[in-house]
């Protein structure tokens, strides 16, 4: 070997040295890491250095590496594609891309579909060991929705979840289910971040609270039980990770099941997507709209996405009839579900809730600058626990309904006269303002139970006698105070008229604790 090969060999071995002693940032050369529990899951990388040498001389730097991006499932998901995967309440799963947003890519790691790769809606999952994992752990419910969940068939004595507190912002409460009744505890918090029932014993974390009180009652009305059982899992975005963006879809994949409506424009149906998943298939008849005019409208409703709005899911446009594809409600519109029940199991405070649920939608519509047209209680659908959410929004631009109670102000324009303001009958003038008349007159069908407004007038006396200042009457049973905020959204100057916002809060407040309402834990 002459003196050049040998000096190269010995330079190429120092160098592999070196080589040896880096990360290697070849995939093929990942080691799968073992499912770690860790303290914030969401993925950082290792760039402090560590700290925890014998002679507390910082260790090199560890390799750059992203850590595993743990979750664990909230709720059971039944695959509705071959790209999805199947899961169940607890499993476990790794993010692998969660650029998409609303699906991510994920690896399975516990569960039916261990080891699989595939899609899943991101808000079925919360990060492994963060308190939205916990399955006590019910943030957004309020006190009323607490007791009903609570006193829901499947939970026994001790049955318990914890929420955000609706009088104290920041505040939590602890909801126990006591000898078929609910008591309500709060949760503070002292300076140094630790929780308490009693001041005499605090907790760290809210887990071990938990687990403290599971073990003893130690003053709280009864020991901790099983958390309360999960009422259904929400609604995902989009029907799955391919409709998110391209929401054209095969009509070949619908399959209609069973007529649930009927109105001038068309049908409604249960109907499957895929196989697999339950939606509500509207169908427009032939001619009633302009498919190009409806999906421009459709763009933006598909991005209107609030838990009290129904979510458009996907379109079939492509060929007549039109096919819009929406979240299924069981109980059908609010209107029905008003007569059917006449009062028989829906009490004041129900209506109320169900009012204040249609002003929440209204006022994310309202902050997006969005204008519904035709607010009325036969375009608000309900669900299981009297769900509401608001329905068809938008589309009165596209084409007007036809009833009974349209009146045909001009020729080709057709109004809910009822329902509508008088700036938006006589000028055209529809703006938030006039969806606020109409919550009124919504307000009026909810607190009579679905009864048709201004009962013994046509829609001509009603045109006639609204600029005379003439309004409707406090109906029977109905809260002064209720009536009241019905006769502000009939108020003639639309700038008069409350926002949704203002309607939401007004709505929620009915329910406002009283502080003093709270249980004391003993030994306070
Ligand atoms: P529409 O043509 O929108 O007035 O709907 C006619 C009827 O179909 C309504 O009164 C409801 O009972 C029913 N319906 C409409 N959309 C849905 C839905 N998404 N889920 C369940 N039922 C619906």
């Amino acid at each position: 070997m002459d003196i050049q090969k040998r000096f190269s060999a010995c330079w190429q071995s120092f160098l592999a040295c070196f080589r040896k002693s880096e990360p290697s940032t070849d995939e093929s050369n990942r080691v799968e890491k073992p499912v770690t529990v860790i303290e914030n899951p969401r993925a950082k990388l290792s760039s402090e250095p560590d700290t925890s040498s014998a002679t507390g001389r910082p260790l090199p730097r560890p390799p750059l590496r992203a850590e595993p991006d743990i979750y664990i499932a909230l709720y059971d998901y039944s695959a509705r594609t071959e790209q999805d995967l199947s899961f169940n309440t607890g499993d476990t799963l790794e993010a692998l891309d969660k650029s998409a947003g609303d699906w991510w890519l994920a690896k399975a790691l516990t569960g039916i579909s261990a080891s699989k790769r595939g899609y899943i809606p991101a808000n079925y999952v919360a990060p492994v060991e963060s308190i939205d994992a916990e399955p006590w752990y019910f943030p957004d419910t309020k006190r009323l929705d607490a007791e009903k969940m609570l006193l829901a068939e499947g939970n026994q004595q001790g049955a318990f979840l914890i929420r955000n507190c609706e009088s104290q912002s920041g505040e939590l409460s602890l909801s126990v289910l006591d000898n078929g009744k609910v008591k309500h505890y709060k949760l503070k918090v002292l300076d140094n971040s630790h929780y308490y029932v009693s001041k005499t014993r605090t907790f760290p974390t809210l887990k071990e609270l938990v687990q403290y009180y599971s073990r003893q009652a130690d003053g709280l009305c009864v020991r901790l039980g099983e958390p309360c059982r999960k009422m259904e899992a929400p609604q995902t975005y989009g029907l799955s990770y391919n409709t998110v963006d391209q929401w054209e879809i095969d009509r070949k994949s619908i399959k209609l099941l069973k007529k649930l409506g009927a109105g001038q424009f068309g049908e409604v149906f249960q109907g499957l997507w895929n196989d697999t998943t339950a939606v509500a298939v509207k169908t427009l008849k032939p001619g009633s709209m302009d498919a190009e005019d409806f999906l421009r409208e459709a763009q933006i409703m598909k991005r209107l996405r609030h838990p009290k709005l129904i979510q458009l899911y996907a379109v079939c446009t492509m060929e007549e009839p039109i096919y819009i594809i929406t979240e299924l409600m069981k109980n059908g519109s609010l209107q029905e579900y008003l007569q059917k029940d006449k009062g028989a199991t829906l009490k004041t405070s129900d209506q109320i809730e169900m009012a204040a649920q249609v002003a929440s939608g209204m006022a994310f519509l309202e902050l997006q600058n969005y204008i519904h047209r035709d607010l009325a209680a036969r375009n608000v659908l309900v669900g299981e626990n009297n769900i509401c959410k608001v329905a068809d929004f938008g589309l009165a631009r596209v084409f007007m309904k036809e009833n009974d109670n349209v009146y045909e102000a001009k020729e080709g324009a057709k109004f809910p006269v009822k329902w509508t303001a008088p700036e938006a009958i006589h000028d055209n003038k529809f703006t938030i303002k006039s969806d606020v008349w109409s919550f009124g007159i919504l307000l009026y069908e909810i607190m009579t139970f679905g009864q048709m407004p201004y009962p013994t007038m046509t829609n001509f006396q009603v045109i006639q006698r609204l600029p005379q200042g003439y309004r409707m009457t406090c109906p029977s049973n109905c809260p002064k105070v209720l009536y009241d905020i019905m006769m502000d959204c009939w108020k003639e100057n639309e700038q008069d008229r409350p926002t949704f916002e203002t309607l939401q809060w007004k709505l929620e407040d009915f329910f406002d604790l009283d502080v003093s309402s709270y249980d004391d834990a003993a030994r306070y």
